[in-house]
C-alpha cells in the first residue's frame, strides 16, 4: 500500500537564528491504515514533529508528503482537514464553558461543512457518548469523556490522518484502555492512519506495528512493535528506555514491554 505520510529529512528549529535544533534529519513513512509510534524521553522532539506536520507555527525544513503530494508551508483548508491533532490534555484543549454541541460544530463551520446536526449526532455516537452529552458543558465531563469529545472533534472532519500526542497520558489508568480501544476501533472502521506519540512503551507496543525511538531530536532506531516487546533492539539508548519503563529493570530479554498497565487483567 502507498504511504499515507512520508517525512524525509525533517529538521525543526526554535529561537532566533535557529538557536535550538529540536528535530534533526528525521525520516519515516507510514502506510495507509497503519499506526506509527514515536517514543523517547521528554524533550526528544516528538511533539515538535507533530507540530511540523500540522504546520503549527514551527520553522521546519525537509519534505513532508501526504498521499504523494508534498506539503508546503501554506496549507489549504482542504489539506488541514485531512490531518487532525489530538492533544494530551483534554482539560486544556476543550473550552470548559462551551457545550459539546458548540465544540463539535466549530470545526464544521471553519471548514464550511453542512449537515451539521447529523454529523454532530454521529460523531458523538462514534466515540461512544450518548445523545444526552450533546448539550452538556465540557467542565461537566470526566477526563475520559472529554478526551472522547476531543477525538470526536477530530474525526468529525473525516480526516485521513490523526496525530495523537500522548492521548491517554492525562487519563486515569482505568480509562486509558477504553480510549485506546476506541482509537483502534475508529482506525479500523474509518481506515484512518495514525501517528501516536507516547512516553509509555506499552501503549505504543499495543497500538502500533512500527515505531521510531527518538533521542535529542534524532531517530535512534526504527523498530517493529514485536522487536520492542521481545527486547530485540540494537541501541543502548533503547535498552535503557525499556529498562526505565519497567520501573524495576528486571530481565528485559524475556518480556521487554508488556501490556499497558491499563490493559492488564488484574491478577
Ligand atoms: P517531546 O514532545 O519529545 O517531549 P518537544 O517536541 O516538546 O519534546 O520538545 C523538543 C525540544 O524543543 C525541547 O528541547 C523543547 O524544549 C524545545 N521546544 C519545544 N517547543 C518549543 C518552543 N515553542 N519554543 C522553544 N523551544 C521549544
Ligand atoms: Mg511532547
Amino acid at each position: 500500500m502507498g504511504a499515507m505520510i512520508e517525512v524525509e529529512g525533517l529538521n525543526v528549529y526554535f529561537g532566533a537564528h535557529r538557536a535550538l535544533h529540536a528535530v534533526r534529519d528525521v525520516s519515516f513513512r507510514v502506510a495507509e491504515g497503519q499506526c506509527y509510534g514515536l517514543v523517547g524521553e521528554s524533550g526528544s522532539g516528538k511533539s515538535t514533529i507533530l507540530r511540523a506536520i500540522s504546520n503549527l507555527g514551527v520553522d521546519w525544513s525537509g519534505r513532508i508528503e501526504i498521499n504523494g503530494a508534498a506539503l508546503d508551508k501554506n496549507r489549504t483548508l482542504g489539506i488541514c482537514r485531512q490531518m487532525q491533532l489530538v492533544f494530551q490534555d483534554p482539560y486544556g484543549s476543550l473550552h470548559p464553558r462551551h457545550t459539546i454541541d458548540r465544540i463539535l460544530n466549530e470545526p464544521l463551520h471553519i471548514h464550511g461543512i453542512g449537515d451539521c446536526d447529523r454529523r454532530v449526532r454521529e460523531a458523538l455516537c462514534n466515540v461512544g457518548l450518548g445523545p444526552e452529552f450533546r448539550y452538556r458543558f465540557a467542565h461537566q465531563l470526566s477526563g475520559g469523556q472529554r478526551q472522547r469529545v476531543a477525538i470526536a472533534r477530530a474525526v468529525i472532519l473525516e480526516p485521513r490522518l490523526l496525530l495523537l500526542d500522548e492521548p491517554t497520558s492525562a487519563l486515569d489508568v482505568s480509562v486509558q484502555a477504553e480510549v485506546l480501544n476506541l482509537l483502534n476501533r475508529l482506525r479500523r472502521e474509518h481506515g484512518l492512519t495514525y501517528i501516536i506519540v507516547s512516553h509509555d512503551l506499552a501503549v505504543v507496543a499495543h497500538m502500533c506495528t512500527q515505531l521510531a525511538v527518538m533521542n535529542k531530536g534524532a531517530v535512534v532506531e526504527e523498530l517493529t512493535s514485536s522487536q520492542l516487546r521481545s527486547g530485540m533492539v540494537e541501541q543502548h539508548y533503547t535498552r535503557e528506555l525499556i529498562k526505565a519503563s519497567h520501573g524495576y529493570g528486571r530481565d528485559i530479554t524475556r518480556t521487554a514491554v508488556g501490556q499497558p498497565a491499563s490493559l492488564r487483567t488484574t491478577a
